[in-house]
This record gives C-alpha cells, sequence and structure tokens, in this order.
C-alpha cells in the first residue's frame, strides 16, 4: 500500500485588502460566501480521512480575514479526527492587524503552534505604497499579543529591493526585525508577477525599482547581519533559529507528498500533482458533485528526479546523492557529473562527495542554478 502523505495545506482564499504585487489565489472577502466556503473545505478535508498528520498549514489569502466564530469552526474540524500527539507543527498565516483579541483566543484554545505573519516592512510609507492596510504600531501590538498568549514560534515575511526602497530602509528593517526577538524570518525580494498593480505601473514606467546590483547587496547585508545575530540561513529565502526550521516547508522542499485542500490549493498525492478549482462559486460547485481539483498530472520518473533537484537545491543542506540515487535507481554522476563540475567551476556549487548543496553565491542566485539540472 502507498504510504499516506503526512503533511496537509488548507487555502483561505479570502482577503481584507488586495496588494499591488499579489498573485495569490484570493479574492476580496466582502460578501463572498465565507460559511459555505468553509464547509465545503472541511468536506474535501474529510474525503481524505485523514487521522495523522506531521504538519498542517493554512495559508491564503488571509486565514485571519475571517471572522473568530468562523476561525474556530475551521481549525476544529480540521483537527477533530487527528491525532494531536503526531502533530508536530500547525501553522497559520496571518496578517498584523487582523488578529483581535477574540481572535488569538481561539488560536490560544487550539492546536496551532506556530504562527507567520505577514509584515513585508516596518516602514508605514511604504506598507501603503504596497497596498498593505496595517502600519508598523500593529505589528508590535499583535507579536506582542501572540506572545501573551503562549506563541513563542512566530515568523514574519519581510520584502526587500520593494519600489524606492534604499540600503538604509533595508538596515532599519533588518533591525527591527531582530528587535522582535522571534526564532524565524522569510525574506523575499519583490518579484513583479503578471496581473499587479505593480506590474501595470511599471509597464507604465512609474516603478522604481532598485537596480540588480542594489538588490545583491541588500541580499548580502540580509544573509551577514542575521547569520550574525544566531539565524541559520537554511533555504534561499528563509532564516532560523536552532531548531525554529519550518517544518511544513522543509517538507516541500525534501519533494514528499502533502494533501492540498481549498480553492486553488495544488496537491501531491500517489505520484499525482493537482491544482483543484480557484474561483470560489466553482469551488463549491466542484465540491457538491464530489471532486474539487481542476488538473491532475502523473509525473514522470524524469520530472521526479528533476523536482527532487529544484526544489531541494533550494536548502543550504541540499541533496543528498545516495538517497537520490536509490529513489530513482541511477548513477548520479553519470547523469549529472557535467553540470556539477561546470557548477563548481563556477563556484556555486559546494566540491562535496556526499551532498549537491549551494554555495553562497548558489544561494543568491537560486532558481537560476537550480535550472540548470532542468534537462
Ligand atoms: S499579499 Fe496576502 S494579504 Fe495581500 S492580497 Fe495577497 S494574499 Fe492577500
Amino acid at each position: 500500500m502507498l504510504k499516506k502523505p503526512t503533511s496537509a495545506y488548507v487555502h483561505i482564499p479570502f482577503c481584507t485588502q488586495i496588494c499591488y504585487y499579489c498573485d495569490f489565489s484570493k479574492v476580496f472577502i466582502k460578501n463572498q460566501p465565507v460559511d459555505a466556503y468553509l464547509q465545503a473545505l472541511i468536506r474535501e478535508f474529510e474525503r481524505y480521512d485523514i487521522k495523522q498528520l506531521r504538519t498542517l498549514y493554512i495559508g491564503g489569502g488571509t486565514p485571519t480575514a475571517i471572522t473568530a466564530q468562523q476561525l474556530d469552526y475551521l481549525l476544529t474540524n480540521l483537527t477533530k479526527n487527528l491525532d494531536l500527539s503526531v502533530l508536530e507543527e500547525f501553522t497559520i498565516e496571518a496578517n498584523p492587524g487582523d488578529l483581535t483579541e477574540d481572535k488569538i483566543e481561539v488560536l490560544k484554545q487550539s492546536a496551532v503552534n506556530r504562527v507567520s505573519l505577514g509584515v513585508q516592512t516596518f516602514n508605514d510609507k511604504q506598507l501603503k505604497q504596497i497596498g498593505r492596510s496595517h502600519n508598523e504600531a500593529q505589528i508590535y501590538d499583535t507579536i506582542a499579543s501572540l506572545k501573551e498568549a503562549g506563541f513563542d514560534n512566530i515568523s514574519i515575511d519581510l520584502i526587500y529591493a520593494l519600489p524606492g526602497q534604499t540600503m538604509s530602509d533595508v538596515k532599519e528593517n533588518v533591525a527591527k526585525a531582530l528587535a522582535l526577538d522571534i526564532p524565524h524570518l522569510s525574506l523575499y525580494s519583490l518579484i513583479l508577477e503578471h496581473h499587479t498593480v505593480f506590474m501595470n505601473k511599471m509597464r507604465r514606467g512609474k516603478l522604481n525599482l532598485p537596480q540588480e546590483d542594489l538588490e545583491a547587496e541588500m541580499f548580502d547585508y540580509i544573509i551577514t547581519e542575521l547569520e550574525k545575530n544566531g539565524f541559520e540561513h537554511y533555504e534561499i529565502s528563509n532564516f532560523t533559529k536552532p531548531g525554529f526550521e519550518s517544518r511544513h516547508n522543509l517538507m516541500y522542499w525534501d519533494n514528499a507528498e502533502y494533501y492540498g485542500v481549498g480553492a486553488g490549493a495544488s496537491g501531491y498525492i500517489a505520484g499525482v500533482r493537482y491544482r483543484n478549482q480557484g474561483p470560489i462559486q466553482h469551488y463549491l460547485k466542484a465540491v457538491s458533485e464530489g471532486n474539487a481539483r481542476l488538473s491532475e498530472e502523473v509525473l514522470t520518473k524524469e520530472e521526479m528526479m528533476e523536482e527532487e533537484l529544484f526544489l531541494g537545491l533550494r536548502k543550504k543542506s541540499g541533496v543528498s546523492i545516495a538517497k537520490f540515487e536509490e529513489r530513482f535507481g541511477i548513477s548520479f554522476e553519470e547523469r549529472y557529473g557535467q553540470v556539477v563540475a561546470e557548477l563548481r567551476q563556477q563556484g556555486l556549487l559546494v566540491p562535496d562527495d556526499e551532498m549537491i548543496r549551494m554555495t553562497k553565491k548558489g544561494l543568491f542566485l537560486g532558481d537560476t542554478v537550480a535550472e540548470k539540472f532542468i534537462i
């Protein structure tokens, strides 16, 4: 029998604001059938008959955009059939300002043990420029309330290389992030996605983004400063104090299988990558008809190998050659020896006989290096 996945991703597609850079699957929450959506989501979740999970992750959208009562319904129903003794990590994404006292109380009473906050920047002016509705003061309030409620596993997301951002802005953000005294940080450079307000501005020449050199300097500063302060750069965009790596995200980079539940969610089960119906009404209809999926793709061995490398290389620890050979029954040297030699020569991969892993320079270039393994 195939082993069942031990992780699940649950998507809440509602937001109380629409940010200018965002291309995630989401809608403005006003007038949306939130209750019906949550019921459908639980129905989809229950069809998998999940009894044990090691990691559970609720992302969005903004999961905390729903009311405290709806949040309670969601958390209670997701965990009611689970053996909580094996659930190691249960994360919920939240936005500063959304977490009212009653919602924090619901979180406290639930099995959630990790909160990931979309801070993005501490600069009020820049928060407005990117379309976020919270402000700096709310970031501190939210973190203080979470800590008071007993949450010690808190992560924040920050974006750098924002329009008009200078090196001193980045330094200020990093200093403020460190002062929060939390164990995990994710830092992403701004990526321009299609169909976003930012992409339109860019096309009209109205988006003043930092040059690539400056962006590289920013990333370099971030890594150095965070490492100096006891954080490990364990994945291209992620930094952790010892023991606080995101187990759920490590599961993705380990190329493991997982359930994906909710509108627009992706999942990977029994060698099949699938994507659910995106628009809420389509999703509701699909669930009521017994199948939430929009598309399915059975991966070939080639694709599985590519994914294993592409995802695994994101981690500082890299990909184990022995495990790879065992899993796919091929000689790594025969297949990738030349690519590896070239990348090592360019200083992008570390010379290591057991693990394929990136150098600092490689991690900075990220996916461009990993793409070399896609033949
Ligand atoms: S960035 Fe987050 S909060 Fe902003 S629109 Fe996208 S999903 Fe919603």
